[in-house]
């Protein structure tokens, strides 16, 4: 369904949409899409009511070009589901210390390289679509909340299609948003000390 500018505003504030949500930027995206979603007024006013998941992810960097890791180097976070995965390569890329320079590619489907499975952006969140195989969905324009991903599921990220750095992504819990959480995205354990990204000097 969609929300019409003079019908009332679906949060509930008794203004009119075009008065209300309708001009918070943030919101008015909230309201599309779970419009989008549902298809009934009663439906899209329970879908805005519900609290935002946080999911929690571990990011588990397991090889750099052709060099296996010999321990764990692994950093976990909490971030929201309305998250891109532009905005989780950001994450990785300050948590790992990496130099944000290169494209990169999520894999939902096990496989590196498997262009029907991948979302991927450039270092400034532009979406490219390479000229192998099927083209890439944008990393920028995907919430993680949107690919159903459950505790237990696992992608790959793989930043840098030269030298090859590859994490694997766990989501380890899924839970609903509490007053008691802190500003998020935050990192909440950080175990190994990534190598320097373009290898030691000899
Ligand atoms: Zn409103």
């Amino acid at each position: 369904m969609k929300v019409q500018r003079n019908d009332k505003c679906p949060c509930g504030s008794e203004k009119k949409y075009k008065k209300c949500c309708y001009l918070d930027p943030a919101k008015n995206a909230e309201i599309t899409r779970a419009a989008s979603m549902s298809a009934t007024w009663a439906e899209l006013v329970e879908l805005l009511s519900k609290p935002m998941e946080v999911y929690r992810v571990k990011v588990i960097l397991i090889r750099m070009g052709l060099r296996g890791m010999s321990e764990e180097i692994s950093r976990t976070f909490e971030i929201e589901g309305n998250h891109t995965l532009f905005n989780l390569h950001m994450d990785i890329q300050y948590a790992f210390d990496w130099d944000n320079d290169h494209l990169f590619s999520f894999y939902f489907g096990g496989k590196l390289f498997d262009t029907e499975n991948e979302y991927s952006c450039s270092p400034v969140g532009d979406h490219f679509v390479s000229d192998m195989g099927a083209p890439s969905k944008s990393a920028e324009k995907t919430q993680i909340r949107d690919l159903g991903l459950a505790a237990g599921s696992t992608f790959l990220y793989l930043f840098d299609y030269g030298d090859e750095l590859v994490h694997e992504v766990v989501v380890e819990k899924i839970r609903d948003r509490d007053d008691g959480d802190k500003k998020l995205p935050t990192v909440v354990s950080e175990i190994g000390t990534p190598p320097p990204q373009y290898g030691e000097i000899e």
